[in-house]
């Protein structure tokens, strides 16, 4: 089983000709209210892909809170043990122009409680397979949980996005690092201990995964698709790795390719992740 502790936001994405300028009025196209966050999203795409899924995070007390959290529910995810505290969901505003330009508000509201992970989440986490981590929390929320998911023996995954440094308390106790481009670079991969995994997804490129310690470097093209819309598609790497690590590192890696491939040919971030069927039919083709 896949717990992730993670971020879960209502995103409201806006369609406009223009993005308007400080106080100017537009007239929009269209609105749209989803289910966000990396947290659930990468939830999603792990029950997608199999896996029974815990997501531990936050929600608030407004209406907005019942888009995640339907979503989540309808993916076959146990939401019981998420929080439901005084004030707002995690909200992103995604203003899009025709251009393809945006600008983007996000409220972090009910994901910035989890500061520290309560008895009961604590307990969920150290009976886990895997556990999944974003950075969409506060970091000391994250170190909580891969600390004890650690002591544990459950296998630590990080998504270290947004990046940010990373403390050392916390690489000392992840187990695989998924990274893109931009995260490899920013946080110098290759000076990484060597019993880590490094997973360096690659875009149209595919994906890397290097673990030094078991001599493992292994190159995997990503399938060609008719490609939509990318935006999500680690998310979906990432939530795929979790929940078929099972299967062997580098066959989940394979599979979480192929899955985040096929998502890009789907408008929409969590919401876009393919069921495990469809990506069988994929990688035997
Ligand atoms: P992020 O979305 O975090 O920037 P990437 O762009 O590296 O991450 O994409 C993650 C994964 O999604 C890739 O490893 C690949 O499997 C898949 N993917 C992304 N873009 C494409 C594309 N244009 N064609 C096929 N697969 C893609």
């Amino acid at each position: 089983s896949v717990v992730v502790v993670g971020s879960v936001n209502c995103d409201i994405t806006v369609v406009t000709d223009e993005l308007p300028e400080p106080g100017q009025t537009v007239t929009g196209r269209s609105v749209t209210l989803a289910q966000g966050g990396k947290g659930a999203n990468q939830a999603i795409a792990a029950a997608r892909a199999g896996a029974a899924v815990t997501l531990i995070g936050a929600v608030g007390d407004d209406d907005f809170a019942e888009v995640p959290v339907g979503a989540l529910r309808d993916a076959g995810i146990d939401v019981d043990s998420l929080r439901r505290t005084t004030g707002p969901t995690g909200l992103a505003t995604v203003t899009v122009a025709a251009s393809g330009e945006n600008s983007i508000v996000v409220i972090p509201g009910a994901n910035a409680h989890l500061t520290e992970l309560r008895r009961s989440e604590l307990d969920a986490v150290a009976t886990a397979d895997v556990l999944s981590l974003q950075l969409e929390i506060p970091m000391s929320g994250v170190l909580a949980a891969a600390e004890h998911a650690h002591a544990h023996g459950t296998t630590v995954v990080l998504n270290p996005s947004p990046v940010t440094e990373l403390p050392s308390s916390l690489l000392e106790v992840v187990d695989i690092l998924v990274v893109n481009r931009g995260e490899a670079a920013r946080l110098a991969v290759e000076t990484l201990p060597p019993r880590m995994v490094v997973v360096t997804t690659l875009g149209s490129d595919g994906v890397r995964v290097i673990h030094a310690a078991s001599d493992t470097d292994a190159s995997i093209a990503a399938p060609a698709v008719d490609t939509v819309d990318t935006t999500g598609a680690g998310d979906v790497f990432a939530g795929t790795l979790c929940a078929r690590l099972p299967d062997g590192l580098v066959d989940a890696v394979a599979f979480a390719n192929a899955a985040a491939a096929l998502s890009t040919t789907r408008p929409g971030a969590g919401s876009s992740a393919p069921s495990a069927q469809d990506v069988s039919v994929i990688t035997h083709r």
